[in-house]
């Protein structure tokens, strides 16, 4: 994808932030340090347009990028850092939980995981959570580059009977390091954004 334009909008803290042009959105979720912002950032290719590793546990927001004018992506907090285990809805709170399940221009969500590590319990939720809504999701296996190529296959299995993957959802083995998967996972964006 050539990028022609990548703007952040908004740090939103409420509906009336959201944006009202209705472009169609992506929401963007994962836990936190999983490569979320490494990979918007290299979607967009902007360096340091989606901060990298902000701080877990402050306000939660969602963070807007407009994107040639076609599509926001939409940045999630990061979740899993709560010390005692908390459920996701707890993490995140009501704002969150309501632009799931009733934001009319989103319209399928992007799931982070290490591909080093199996899903944890609240990357199943979430999946879970999106699956009960009704949202399509790409899943996306970041920092490939820290495994050899040749154990991939091994690993996003594992990723793949965790999450117990459902339906059309994909998997896509990403690098924010050298690119791998940026292509494909535009890709399956448009083709998505077609239907
Ligand atoms: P976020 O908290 O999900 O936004 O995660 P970040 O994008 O800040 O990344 C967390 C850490 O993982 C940083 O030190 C990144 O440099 C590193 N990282 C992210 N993506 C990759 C990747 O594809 N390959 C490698 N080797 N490191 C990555």
């Amino acid at each position: 994808m050539k990028i022609t334009s990548a703007e952040f909008v908004v740090s939103a803290v409420g509906p009336k932030q959201y944006p009202t042009d209705g472009l169609p959105e992506i929401a963007l979720v994962g836990r936190s340090n999983v490569g979320k912002s490494s990979l918007l950032n290299k979607m967009m290719n902007r360096k340091g347009l989606a901060r990298t590793s902000s701080k877990p546990g402050k306000t939660q927001t969602l963070n807007y990028f407009r994107v040639n004018n076609m599509l926001y992506f939409v940045d999630f907090p990061g979740y899993g850092y709560a010390k005692v285990a908390k459920s996701l809805k707890q993490q995140w709170g009501k704002m969150i939980e309501n632009y799931l399940k009733q934001r009319q221009e989103l319209r399928f969500v992007i799931q982070l995981v290490d591909i080093r590590h199996a899903p944890s319990k609240d990357d199943v939720a979430m999946y879970d959570w999106c699956k009960e809504i009704g949202i399509p999701t790409v899943v996306v296996a970041t920092k490939g580059d820290k495994i050899a190529r040749g154990r991939w296959l091994q690993h996003t299995k594992v990723i793949r009977e965790q999450l117990q993957l459902r339906g059309d959802d994909a998997l896509i083995v990403f690098s924010s390091e050298t690119g791998q998967g940026r292509d494909e996972l535009w890709g399956e964006i448009v083709r998505r954004l077609r239907q």
